[in-house]
This record gives structure tokens, sequence and C-alpha cells, in this order.
């Protein structure tokens, strides 16, 4: 995703564009068939580009969805994500990318008459996966014993099942 410092005008440049979820090559896991985490949509950018004396800023939002399976049950939930992003790139002056947490923005170098947003878009979206996700907020997860997923049986283990933990605390004698 390179883009020409010489095509961002006064006005700035606003750029709309797509890319297929192999665009995302340093992560293959998130679009490889079968894999529980995978991207289900094309990965759609829509960024506002201007450039300052000695800085270029990029704003916008990233769109696509993402399935993944419930925290709890195991079944696949599909999200649709839109990540934000705040970026000011500044010449060659400190690599990698470095984040405010106050303000949400983050910072990178280029070098030469252009930049290149292909990484650091790779990056924003391995960083805006959620860590946990629930096919619904009173889903009752699996059955520790057996494994029936509960929001579709009742397998009946469950009343008298006790943590092993808690199990050996009650045989103390007291
Ligand atoms: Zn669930
Ligand atoms: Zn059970």
């Amino acid at each position: 995703m390179k883009i020409k410092l010489s095509e961002i005008l006064d006005s700035g440049l606003h750029l709309v564009t797509s890319r297929e979820p192999n665009w995302l090559h340093n992560i293959p896991e998130l679009f490889t068939e079968g894999e529980d985490v995978r991207i289900t949509s094309e990965l759609s950018f829509d960024l506002w580009i201007s450039k300052g004396t000695g800085y270029v800023t990029v704003d916008g939002e990233l769109l696509y969805s993402v399935l993944f399976p419930c925290s709890r049950c195991l079944s696949p939930v599909e999200l649709k994500i839109s990540p934000r992003v705040h970026l000011v790139l500044s010449p060659e002056v400190n690599i990698g990318v470095d984040v405010d947490c106050k303000t949400g923005t983050d910072y990178e170098a280029y070098s030469g008459e252009q930049i290149d947003l292909g990484d650091y878009m790779r990056e924003v979206i391995v960083r805006d996966l959620p860590l946990k996700v629930l096919c619904a907020e009173q889903c009752r997860g699996l059955c520790p014993e057996c494994g029936a997923n509960l929001n579709e049986t009742q397998c009946g283990c469950g009343s008298d099942w006790v943590d092993p933990r808690f199990e050996a605390l009650k045989s103390l004698k007291v």
C-alpha cells in the first residue's frame, strides 16, 4: 500500500481501497480455510492522508469480518471489526511503531518520497483482534464433564458436578 508523497495534494488524499484476506501474508492463519480465527470478507480501507512540513498523517477506518470461536461454547461467531487509525509518519526519525496511549496516535517513519502503509495496517489488524468473543452474553458454555454444548442440550451431569479442587477440600477433616 505505497503512496507517493507527490500524490498527496494540499487538500489531502482520500484513499478508498480494499485487499483480499491473503494480503495478510505475515499471518497466513487468518486466511486459511479451517482455522478457528479467520477473516471472512475483503479488508476495506477508508483513509484520509494529509501532508505537512516534515510529516504525513493518516486518519480513517478499516472494515472487515472475522470468524471467532465463542470463548465459552466454541461455536463460530462472525464479527464485523472496524478499527480506527490515527497515524503520524515522520522521515526516518525512529524506526518501528510507537503508540501514544493517551491520544491513540501511532507513530512511524518513512524514507524517500513515498510512504508504505502495508506493514502498519497488517499490525493494526492483528492488534485489534478481540481476545474474548461470546456467541451470546448468556452463553452457557460446554459441560465441563461430558463436553456437551449446554445451549443446545441438558446433559444432566452438571447438577452434581464438583470441581475436583473443591472435592479434595471436602474430604479434609475439620
Ligand atoms: Zn457460546
Ligand atoms: Zn455433561
